[in-house]
C-alpha cells in the first residue's frame, strides 16, 4: 500500500527539513509493514527559500515530489494540488509546521486499516488564547446550525483520506474551496480521535484576526443558502413587527387623539431598516460574488516548478 503525505508549505524554510526528517523516520516504521510512502509538498508561493530546501530534499530523496505556485495562491489551493498530486492508496493531510505530530501517522493509518475512509484527527485547543478558544466555540455552535454538514471545533485538515474519498473531493471542482466543509460533505465511514496541540516552533501563524473571521464568512455561505433563507424569515419577522407597531399607533391615535411626537422613532426606524437592507444586500452580493468567481473558470492556482512529471509537461 502507498501512502502519501500531503503538506502545504507557506514561509516554512526554518522547518521544512524537520518535518521531512520526522515524516520520513515514520515511513521507516512503515516499510516492515509492506507500506510505502510518498511525500507531496506544495510550496505556496513562499517568499523565503522553501522551494530551495524543497529542491534540495527532491534531490536526496526520491520519494519527495514538489509543487511551487507562481505566487501565494492560499492553503486551500494548495491543498488541491497536493491531492491532485497524491498517487497514494491513503493520503494524509497535514500542516508543515509541526504542529501536526507525524508519530499519529501510525495511528491514522491503524484506524484506516479497521475500514474507515476518513481518519480526523481532533486538536484540543491548548496554547490557544482564550479569546480565540471562545470565538471558536461559539462560531462552531454557530455554523453547525446554518450548514447542512458537520463541522467539529478542533478538526482541521489533519487527516487520513481513502483513495476513493480523496477522488470524491477531487470531483468537486469549485472555485471557492472550504476544505473542511468539502471533506465532510463527500461523507464516508469517519472516525476521530484526539491529540494534544502543539504551539507553533518557529515562523508565526499566517492567520491574522480578520483572516481568520474572513474565512469564518465564507464557511458560513460557501454551504448553501440558508443566509438567503435567514433574510427571508428576517424579513417577515420585522414586517410582523411594523405591522403591529402601526396597528399601535392608529388605536393610541383613535384613542388619544393625533399627536405627531415620534421624530426619535422615526429616526431609528429609518436607520435600522437601511442597515438591514444593506445586509441582505451583501449577503445577496457575496453569493453573486461567489458564482462571479466559478463562472470565470480560473484555474485553482499556477505552477512555477514541479519534480511531478505530470505537470512538468503541463507548464511547458
Ligand atoms: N499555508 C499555505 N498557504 C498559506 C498559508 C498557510 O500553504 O497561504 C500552509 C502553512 O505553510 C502550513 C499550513 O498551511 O503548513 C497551516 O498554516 P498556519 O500554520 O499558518 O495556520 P494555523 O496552523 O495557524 O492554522
Ligand atoms: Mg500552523
Amino acid at each position: 500500500m502507498l501512502i502519501s503525505i500531503v503538506a502545504p508549505c507557506y514561509n516554512e524554510e526554518d522547518v521544512i527539513e524537520r518535518f521531512h526528517d520526522r515524516v520520513q523516520q515514520v515511513a521507516e516504521e512503515f516499510l516492515p509493514l509492506g507500506h510505502d510512502m510518498e511525500f507531496v509538498y506544495v510550496d505556496d508561493g513562499s517568499r523565503d527559500r522553501t522551494l530551495g530546501a524543497l529542491k534540495r530534499l527532491a534531490e536526496e530523496d526520491s520519494r519527495v515530489r514538489y509543487v511551487s505556485f507562481s505566487r501565494n495562491f492560499g492553503k486551500e489551493a494548495a491543498l488541491l494540488a497536493g491531492l491532485r498530486h497524491a498517487a497514494g492508496d491513503s493520503v494524509i493531510v497535514m500542516d508543515a509546521d509541526l504542529q501536526h505530530p507525524p508519530e499519529l501517522i501510525k495511528r491514522m493509518v491503524d484506524l484506516r486499516d479497521e475500514g474507515y475512509d476518513q481518519v480526523l484527527a481532533r486538536r484540543t485547543r491548548t496554547g490557544d488564547g482564550f479569546a480565540r478558544t471562545v470565538a471558536a466555540r461559539l462560531y462552531y455552535r454557530l455554523i453547525n446550525r446554518l450548514v447542512d454538514v458537520e463541522l467539529v471545533d478542533g478538526v482541521g485538515d489533519f487527516r487520513l483520506l481513502s483513495r476513493r474519498a480523496v477522488d470524491a473531493v477531487l470531483a468537486l471542482t469549485e472555485y471557492n474551496r472550504f476544505s473542511k466543509g468539502l471533506f465532510a460533505w463527500v461523507g464516508f465511514p469517519s472516525t476521530t480521535f484526539e491529540y494534544e496541540n502543539a504551539v507553533r516552533e518557529h515562523g508565526r501563524s499566517s492567520w491574522s484576526l480578520r483572516s481568520l473571521l474572513n474565512y469564518g464568512l465564507d464557511g458560513l455561505i460557501s454551504f448553501n443558502n440558508r443566509p438567503l433563507r435567514a433574510a427571508l424569515y428576517l424579513g417577515l419577522g420585522l414586517l410582523l413587527c411594523a405591522g403591529v407597531y402601526t396597528a399601535w399607533i392608529v388605536v393610541a391615535a383613535l384613542v388619544n387623539g393625533v399627536e405627531t411626537p415620534g421624530y426619535v422613532t422615526i429616526i431609528t426606524a429609518v436607520n435600522a431598516l437601511a442597515g438591514v437592507q444593506m445586509i441582505m444586500i451583501a449577503v445577496i452580493g457575496e453569493y453573486i460574488g461567489r458564482i462571479y468567481y466559478e463562472v470565470k473558470g480560473r484555474p485553482h492556482f499556477l505552477v512555477k516548478a514541479t519534480n511531478a512529471e505530470r505537470t512538468k509537461d503541463l507548464i511547458r
